[in-house]
């Protein structure tokens, strides 16, 4: 199974969009495997956009995301960098498709309600990055044989 990093943005938060967003995660079957809320800072945001640096948006970015305290989280799947970026949806919420989080709840392209590794390897990366070792719990959901077939797990 894989695992993958999600932040629930200043924009959802302050929205009241956490547990809407969260059950979107849930309903489809994604294991929570860790969870907390952080204030992040200009230091870790920096090297988290490091990709952004040169684009003129990069310190608003930033300020946004330290607006409020954030969520952050693991979820677990097979494949699940690549099910949770569908279910997001594409950056610019004006052209994310509806029925995504981002398609159904943003209008901005930076206001964007969630943030999600973009691949695997960018998980790991990301998981790293935000949470100790001992912040992710490797229990196993027993419905395990309602979400896959046997020859999936
Ligand atoms: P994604 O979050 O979809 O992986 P990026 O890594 O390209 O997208 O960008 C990181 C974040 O920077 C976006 O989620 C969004 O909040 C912000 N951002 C991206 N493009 C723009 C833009 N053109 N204007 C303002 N903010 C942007």
């Amino acid at each position: 199974m894989e695992k993958t990093l999600v932040i629930l943005k200043p924009s959802c938060v302050q929205r009241t969009l956490i547990g809407e967003v969260i059950s979107r995660f849930e309903k489809k079957g994604l294991r929570l495997a860790g969870m907390k809320m952080t204030q992040l800072d200009d230091t870790i945001l920096s090297e988290h956009y490091a990709h952004l640096k040169d684009r003129p948006f990069f310190q608003r970015v930033k300020d946004s995301m330290q607006a409020c305290p954030v969520i952050i989280q693991c979820w677990e799947g097979i494949d699940a960098a690549k099910v949770v970026r569908s279910l997001i949806g594409v950056t610019n919420g004006r052209e994310a498709t509806a029925g995504t989080i981002r398609g159904d709840f943003s209008v901005s392209s930076q206001e964007n309600i969630v943030h999600a590794s973009d691949s695997s390897e960018s998980a790991k990366i990301e998981l790293k990055r935000f949470f100790k070792e001992n912040e992710i719990f490797d229990y196993k959901l027993s419905t395990l044989s309602n979400l896959y077939s046997s020859d999936e797990i």
